[in-house]
């Protein structure tokens, strides 16, 4: 069937603009109400009372049927975000410009209700606008169902879930390409990487997330169109970027972005100074946090990835006369901002990735009377743990790494004899520094 639509649709600029679904009936397919949030089911139900076309879409059932948990429920509809508003009231607030939606808030969790889209090329300039290049600036044209799935971006994310009789509607083959473990765009590649090409990434992001393979045309097209990535937003990059390393698969997210040339989009500078076995690290114990339940910082993230670059710069720095702290600080503010740039960092994030790099130096060579207190110092713990990792990953930091480590299970007394048993480096390294000067006068 998608075949036919595809080939009445070529002649007409390569964009299909409405698809027909294979409905599933409920004793079909595996989707119940018990695998879907509580909250999300009320508000199709509420949607359904009020008279409109109420449907789960995206990963909410994807997920359910590969038998995974979803990370959110999306729900697509026919009412306008001014009617889900007025279904809802307070509990609903309507967000975004570029793409405006309505977020339905149940306690703590939130819905994200969408209205059914046509495709943009239908709208005026107040709903809809694309730049030269194709570029999707506003897409808020409403339309029915049959265009909304055409929008979508794979096969296997077009799959709605109808709560009016619990029925699948399947408007890309979305089914068979889940069952073949295949990531495939709806319609021409290239032109859908064009209207947004944030796809590219989410391309990546499925793939390591489910270990599907990507479908040859929509794989061959990111190599070529990944330096569209440039005209998006550093905002959008950013989130899009969380996204990628916070699911708990992040390692095979960061090999298919090196393997598919999207790697540089994101982190302009961090191949000049590849870190492979530190960035692997890191991406293995975030995925290990993840897995556990535990909170992660992206800042632990960016730090590593990183890491190369800041080191280089604050070397030069200091071959060129600027001591050692400052140089640091200088270093880490150029890099941070290069690369705040093309992922706007939220100023919080970029202090947290500073201080973990600017405790490094006072990690790996300690004053004795100070140990105590850095170990209080709110930024310890992710310094700590970076400084094991690189320790892990081979760089020369005297074991340190592992000295933070035995001081912290110490009794006391042990504790004592440890920052004792530093007093030498340090004043070694005093002395020469303060040598210096003098010898050059
Ligand atoms: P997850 O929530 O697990 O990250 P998801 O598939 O639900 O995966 P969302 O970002 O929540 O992804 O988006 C919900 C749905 O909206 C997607 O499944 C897809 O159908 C559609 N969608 C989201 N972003 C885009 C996009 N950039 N282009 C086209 N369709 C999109
Ligand atoms: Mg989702």
């Amino acid at each position: 069937m998608l075949k036919g639509w595809l080939d009445r649709w070529r002649g007409r600029g390569k964009t299909i603009s409405r698809l027909k679904p294979v409905i599933i009936p409920r004793d079909h397919h595996a989707v119940s109400r018990r695998d879907i949030s509580s909250v999300a089911v009320k508000t199709l139900y509420r949607l359904h009372d009020g008279g409109y076309q109420a449907f789960l879409i995206g990963g909410g059932v994807r997920d359910v049927l590969l038998g995974m948990q979803p990370k959110d429920f999306d729900i697509a509809t026919s009412a306008t975000p001014e009617q889900v508003k007025q279904l809802f009231g307070n509990q609903c607030q309507i967000i975004g410009r570029r793409f405006r939606l309505a977020h339905v808030r149940w306690g703590r969790e939130v819905i994200e209700v969408a209205t059914f889209r046509a495709h943009h090329s239908e709208g005026d300039a107040q709903s809809a606008k694309t730049n030269a290049e194709g570029l999707i600036l506003r897409d808020n044209v409403w339309g029915n169902i049959e265009e909304d799935a055409a929008r979508r971006d794979f096969t296997i994310n077009a799959i709605y879930y109808n709560i009016a009789d619990f029925s699948l509607w399947d408007f890309a083959h979305g089914m068979k390409d889940l069952n073949a473990r295949v990531l495939r765009l709806i319609g021409d590649p290239t032109t859908r990487y064009r209207e947004d090409p944030v796809r590219m990434l989410r391309a990546i992001r499925f793939a390591g997330k489910l270990g599907f393979t990507i479908e040859d045309k929509t794989a061959q097209a990111i190599s070529e169109l990944a330096y569209l990535l440039e005209d998006v937003s550093s905002h959008r990059l950013y989130d899009e970027c969380q996204k990628l390393f916070s699911a708990g698969y992040s390692l095979p997210v960061l090999d298919l972005l090196h393997e598919f040339g999207l790697f540089d989009a994101l982190f302009p500078e961090a191949d000049l100074f590849p870190n492979d076995t530190l960035w692997q690290l890191t991406a293995e114990s975030t995925d290990e946090r993840v897995a556990e339940g535990k909170g992660i910082n992206p800042a632990f993230f960016y730090a590593a990835m990183l890491w190369g670059v800041v080191q280089d710069r604050q070397q030069a720095l200091q071959n060129n006369g600027i001591p050692p702290v400052p140089a640091w600080q200088q270093a880490s503010q150029q890099v941070l901002a290069i690369q705040h740039a093309r992922t706007a960092i939220p100023r919080h994030i970029s202090q947290a990735i500073r201080d973990i790099w600017e405790m490094q130096p006072k990690l790996e060579q300690p004053r004795p009377r100070q140990v105590e207190a850095t170990v209080q110092s709110e930024r310890f713990r992710a310094a700590y743990d970076f400084l094991v990792l690189r320790e892990l990953a081979g760089e020369e930091t005297s074991g340190m790494g592992a000295w933070w480590t035995r001081w912290q299970d110490a009794d006391p007394g042990l504790r004592a004899e440890m920052a004792r048993a530093l007093d030498d480096k340090p004043a070694a390294a005093k002395k020469k520094r303060r040598r210096k000067p003098s010898s050059n006068a």
